[in-house]
């Protein structure tokens, strides 16, 4: 079934019976009856489709899998590969009300350890997981037209919209409209490696000076030194202005700036704030950036959420989980995006072993149609999630901004105490220059402590003679 290619549905091959279709109740239809009839080879006999192989799609199929066993799922996923792999900050809270099987328990253990994890890795211990389980994961296959999916599986009585940020599944049955869509921030990332062990200055005084030099607030990560590569990969998150950060969109993850070859395209106050950071760190903190492995990218933190989790029809009920169904910045997605999954898992478990539900059904603006008791249960509990979520991400994001004025305000007061002086702010702007004199100072700095070591055991010898 897998593939060197993306494939389309049609392309996929049937090979079992499909289910007796049920009568639609009269709901308006999700699925147009008009589709094309498809052929393939695959297991059409399943109780769930989730779209999307991402973390959340896999964690939520496992999720159900161990709690109900018999449960038909099926995963498509777009590439062959998990494509990120960027370090994923965890809160063991998340994983609170998490199915208990072998394997989770490992994963589990590691972040509550680490309390970090690279998102690749996450995924390949859940792909492991769902293999174990018994759960098809098809790939690579692009899903780019839902509708289709009913007529390939007819008795799915649940489709799971687990294809991220821009998921298909939110654009063709919840149309895209949003309960809120914010822009909270414009970050510009500097991704290199240095040459040898290199350390944080980010949170030094000499980095909060050369912060009120470039008018920017930096956050920086700095990686785990590799040994046998005798380099450090370093992150540089630069907060800036909208004004700058519309500058540069056209550096994205796919397509970065690299320098030095790009500098002509990079808009040069950016250029010259990034050099004043490099230069400071190459002065102040002794790092040997390794130019050619910069890459520089512009991204927003976004708050959004899907306007509705849930639409039903009467027959199939579709639902939104994951970066699908609401995002926010600072560390926070994923660690929602599983909480989401583990609820859905409880709410699709009751509804496939007919548990009756004792809340009673209330009007939501979170759920379109028809659809289950449990699966109303599930747009709240998102609903309400994403309501807190907002508020939290509002508060941090307020707190960048007073820290950003801060530095900013600070940096334009006669009395500041925390600076640079004329020559150094000189040296942070033309870095070859200012090396010179960096060394040039440094000698004299040496010079001076050689003179008063020899000054003090001349003095002392003089003392002993004295005496
Ligand atoms: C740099 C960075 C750092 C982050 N740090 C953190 C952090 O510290 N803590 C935190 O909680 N969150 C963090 N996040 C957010 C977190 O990574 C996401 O919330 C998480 O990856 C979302 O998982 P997901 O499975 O919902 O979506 P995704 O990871 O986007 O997966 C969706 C999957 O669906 C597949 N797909 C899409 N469309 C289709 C289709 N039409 N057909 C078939 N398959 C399809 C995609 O190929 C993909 O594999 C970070 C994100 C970034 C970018």
């Amino acid at each position: 079934m897998v593939s060197d290619m993306t494939s389309d549905l049609d392309n996929v091959n049937v090979t079992s019976s499909m289910f007796a279709s049920k009568e639609p109740k009269p709901v308006q239809p999700l699925f147009p009856e008009n589709n094309e009839e498809m052929t393939g080879e695959i297991n059409t006999e399943v109780d769930i489709v989730v779209v999307g192989g991402g973390p959340v799609g896999l964690w939520t199929a496992v999720q159900i899998k161990i709690r109900r066993p018999t449960t038909r799922i099926i995963v498509f996923e777009k590439y062959e590969e998990y494509r990120r792999s960027h370090v994923v900050i965890f809160e063991p809270s998340s994983f609170e009300e998490a199915a208990e099987h072998q394997l989770l328990q490992k994963l589990k253990s590691d972040i509550i350890q680490d309390k970090k994890m690279r998102t690749n890795d996450l995924e390949n211990v859940l792909v492991s997981l769902a293999n174990e389980l018994g759960i098809p994961i098809l790939k690579p296959v692009n899903i780019s037209n839902p509708l289709q999916l009913r007529q390939q599986f007819p008795n799915a009585k649940v489709l799971i919209g687990a294809d991220g940020a821009r998921s298909i599944i939110r654009d063709t049955f919840f149309k895209n409209e949003f309960r809120y869509q914010d822009n909270l921030q414009y970050l510009v990332e500097i991704k290199y490696e240095a040459e040898g062990p290199t350390k944080q200055y980010a949170n030094t005084v000499g980095g909060y000076k050369t912060m009120k030099v470039m008018e920017v607030l930096v956050t920086e990560v700095v990686g785990r030194y590799k040994e046998e590569e005798n380099k450090t990969p370093v992150t540089l998150r630069l907060v800036v202005k909208k004004e700058l950060y519309d500058k540069c969109t056209d550096a994205t993850f796919k397509n970065p700036y690299r320098m030095p070859q790009d500098n002509e395209r990079v808009d040069p106050e950016l250029l010259q704030k990034i050099r004043i950071w490099l230069n400071a760190k190459k002065l102040f903190s002794n790092e040997k950036v390794i130019e050619e492995s910069i890459k520089i990218t512009a991204t927003k933190l976004d708050a959004y959420a899907s306007k509705a989790f849930v639409a039903g029809d009467g027959v199939t009920t579709v639902v939104l989980v994951g970066d699908a169904a609401f995002g926010v910045p600072f560390f926070r997605s994923m660690n929602n995006g599983l909480l989401s999954g583990t609820r859905l898992s409880l709410e699709v478990v009751a509804y496939l072993n007919n548990d009756t539900s004792p809340s009673e059904m209330r009007l939501s603006d979170s759920v379109i149609g028809s659809v289950p008791p449990q699966f109303a249960n599930y747009a709240r509990y998102v609903k309400r999630l994403s309501k807190t979520e907002r508020v939290v991400a509002s508060v941090k994001s307020s707190g960048l901004d007073v820290a950003n004025w801060y530095t900013d305000t600070s940096a334009k007061v006669p009395w500041q105490v925390a600076k640079w002086n004329e020559d150094e702010i000189n040296a942070l702007y033309s870095g070859e220059l200012a090396q010179e004199e960096y060394e040039y100072k440094s000698s004299l700095k040496k010079m001076s402590s050689t003179m008063s070591d020899s000054f003090t055991t001349s003095w002392s010898s003089n003392k002993k003679k004295l005496k």
